[in-house]
């Protein structure tokens, strides 16, 4: 279980994340929705620790994040920029953290496979990430979240550099992920048919016209719930229901 409890961010310039309320339970596939700059990467970064609270809390299995360094929240965060290891082979990239964890050569060798043939990595195995296109770097990232079986998933649009078909796919793999894992996913997209499709409830966050009052929730539901009872124009245009 994931908490949210009046989180705050300020960078300095004023608030871009206030007051957001939230409980993901165990196991739930949440999405994040809203316009650009309303705060989902930042919400993303500061539950995995990239990022500092400025005011209130969050809390992973009940307990502070704060006080969880990040290395152990057992979060993964698949970003949107990738972050592989440059100077690490794909097949290096991919069984980092089972190295880290400990994992016998001939394990993670097997493992690596696997992943990378169920994301079509398997002839890119010996190239480095500069020799890969964006969408392969992606699959990679995705690949090295899967392996390190984390208690969360945070996704900061995965499919955005993707082709038509391959984010289909992949959008499929991560749904099957999530049904295989039972783990909690928070997953960011700019996309109405990933949030529809992926989603057990979509969180939406609010543009900068939001009051002192209002926080950056602007609603949460089910996809269903969102689409047939806006509870606001900003919503209801965001989610495409008729008006
Ligand atoms: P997008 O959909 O474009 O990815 P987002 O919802 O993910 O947008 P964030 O990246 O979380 O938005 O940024 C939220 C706000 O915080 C923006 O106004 C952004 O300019 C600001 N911001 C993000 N990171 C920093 C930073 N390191 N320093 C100062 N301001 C920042
Ligand atoms: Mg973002």
């Amino acid at each position: 279980e994931i908490v949210f409890d009046k989180v705050a961010k300020d960078f300095g310039g004023g608030p871009v994340v206030r007051d957001v309320s939230l409980t993901i339970p165990e196991g739930e596939f949440c999405v994040f929705v809203g316009p650009s700059g309303c705060g989902k990467s930042t919400l993303l970064r500061m539950v995995a620790g990239l990022e500092s609270i400025t005011a209130g809390e969050i809390r992973i299995g009940g307990k502070r994040a704060n006080d969880i360094p990040p290395a152990k929240r057992g979060a993964a965060l698949v970003f949107q920029t990738y972050a592989l290891f440059p100077h690490m082979t794909i097949a290096e990239n991919l069984g980092f953290g089972l190295k880290i964890r400990g994992a016998a050569k001939a394990e993670r060798d097997a493992k690596v496979l696997g992943v990378a043939k169920d994301l079509e990595l398997d002839g890119l195995l010996e190239r480095r990430p500069r020799e890969l296109s964006g969408g392969q770097r992606q699959r990679v990232a995705i690949g090295r979240a899967m392996l390190r079986d984390p208690q969360v998933f945070l996704f900061d649009e995965p499919l955005s550099n993707l082709d038509a078909a391959l984010r289909v796919h992949t959008r499929l793999r991560i749904a099957k992920l999530h049904q295989d894992t039972g783990r909690s996913m928070i997953y960011v997209t700019h996309d109405q048919v990933e949030a529809m499709t992926l989603a057990d409830r979509i969180v939406l966050l609010n543009t900068g016209e939001r009051t002192a009052r209002e926080g950056s929730l602007a609603q949460i539901g089910t996809p269903l719930e969102l689409y047939h009872h806006p509870r606001s124009l900003f919503v209801a245009g965001f989610i495409g229901a008729p008006r």
